[in-house]
């Protein structure tokens, strides 16, 4: 059954049925091959871009979808309820046209942004690196004047689609401290720009994460994005944003995981009847509802305030640290109901259960998200 939404308009309905329409017939038919062979799925973000998917909180001047963002997280959930993969990757392109369109001039917007945003050209976000995680302050990439523009030298981290993206939101070092740090749109192809070999991770297997190396590659003027030493300011404002998607994500692989369980409860006999209909396995499904309701709650909260103008960092850090802790919990419990089947790879809620875990670590870790509501707390 799907999830039954509380969408603001007709134009909603409609995008939230268009999104059904290739989740079933684009993801749904192509996740378990490519998931297992741990391929890549060419053609798939072409397909998402022509929908119109892959630009949809941004401006329509610049050929976004110009939609509220508590419409394009519920756009994201669809996504990841039929493949987690594919939803993670859309929302890291959906970070990483953030600095540009937020922070770049108007000649910046108005030279990259139709590309972007209309999805013919796929993006990355690189912070991280591999000394410098949580603590992004500590990052060491260098980013140093030229007469023309800059050379970039150093080592980023685990970057989702990193070797396959056309651009990088790239954080940089042209100062010290904290606000030596600056924001550039870097090429997915320079000299001097090399990527390391995919990373053997547990989950979220059909879409690459690398690391970078940069050795002297150089950079025009203009890749520049806001003013030199704003890094960190673009950098976290765009991770408040993006932590809502990973909140999202987190919420359709809970969703899975529970349609799936419910089925199977549904269906498994033991003791002379349904295992649904043994209150110890319902009331499992209950809280495992509960939470999946909660998680969606949470981030649908965040999205309005951020739509009404409001703040919503704390609310984003609460989103993010709920909708992924339940993922967790709800997909570890889901292979608990399928019993011994559900710890084989014949079934889908072993992969959910693994790509659960990956939510409470990207985007800030559920460390980090507590340090930011408790900063708040003591404002
Ligand atoms: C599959 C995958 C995809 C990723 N994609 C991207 C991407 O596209 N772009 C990008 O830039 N990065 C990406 N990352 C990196 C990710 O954001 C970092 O792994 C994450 O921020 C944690 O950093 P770290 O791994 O260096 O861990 P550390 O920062 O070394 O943390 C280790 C542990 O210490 C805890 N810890 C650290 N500081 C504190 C503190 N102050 N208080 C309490 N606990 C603390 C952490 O919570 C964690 O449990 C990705 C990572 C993975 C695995």
């Amino acid at each position: 059954m799907p999830v039954e939404r509380l969408l603001p308009d007709q134009d909603a309905r409609d995008l939230i049925e268009l999104t059904r329409e290739i989740a079933d017939k684009e993801l749904a038919r192509r996740v378990d091959e490519h998931e297992r062979a741990e391929t890549y799925p060419e053609g798939l973000f072409g397909t998402l871009g022509a929908a119109g998917l892959l630009g949809l909180p941004y401006p329509e001047e610049f050929g976004g979808g110009g939609r509220p963002y508590e419409v394009y997280l519920q756009v994201i959930e669809e996504l990841a309820a039929r493949w987690a993969a594919v939803a993670v990757a859309t929302s890291v392109h959906t970070l990483a046209c953030f600095p540009v369109a937020s922070f770049g001039t108007q000649r910046q917007r108005e030279r990259w942004l139709p590309d972007m945003l209309a999805g013919r050209i796929v993006g990355g976000y690189s912070l991280s690196e591999p000394q410098a995680g949580s603590d992004a302050a500590a990052l060491a990439c260098k980013a140093e004047r030229t007469e023309s523009g800059y050379r970039i030298t150093g080592n980023k981290a685990w970057i989702t689609h990193g070797g396959i993206a056309d651009f990088y939101a790239l954080f940089a070092r042209t100062g010290e401290g904290g606000r030596g740090i600056s924001c550039f749109l870097a090429p997915g192809a320079a000299d001097g720009l090399a990527f390391g070999r995919p990373e053997e991770k547990m989950g979220l297997h059909a879409v690459p994460t690398t690391s970078a190396h940069w050795n002297g590659a150089l950079l025009e003027a203009d890749r520049l994005i806001g003013e030199e030493g704003q890094g960190l300011q673009i950098a976290f404002s765009a991770l408040d944003s993006g932590r809502l998607g990973i909140a999202a994500c987190a919420t359709g692989l809970a969703q899975a995981a529970l349609d799936e369980a419910v089925a199977y409860a549904k269906e498994r006999q033991a003791f002379g009847k349904k295992i649904i209909d043994h209150q110890g396995l319902g009331f499992l499904l209950a809280d495992m509802a509960a939470g999946v309701d909660s998680a969606r709650a949470m981030y649908l909260d965040a999205a309005r305030r951020r739509d009404a103008g409001l703040p919503y960092s704390r609310q984003a850090s609460v989103a993010k640290l709920v909708a992924t802790d339940t993922a967790m919990k709800v997909t570890t419990d889901a292979v608990q109901v399928f019993g011994g089947y559900g710890y084989t790879r014949e079934f889908r809620v072993e992969r959910y259960m693994r790509e659960a875990k990956i939510m409470q670590i990207f985007e800030g870790t559920n460390q980090i998200q507590r340090l930011v509501i408790s900063r708040h707390l003591a404002r």
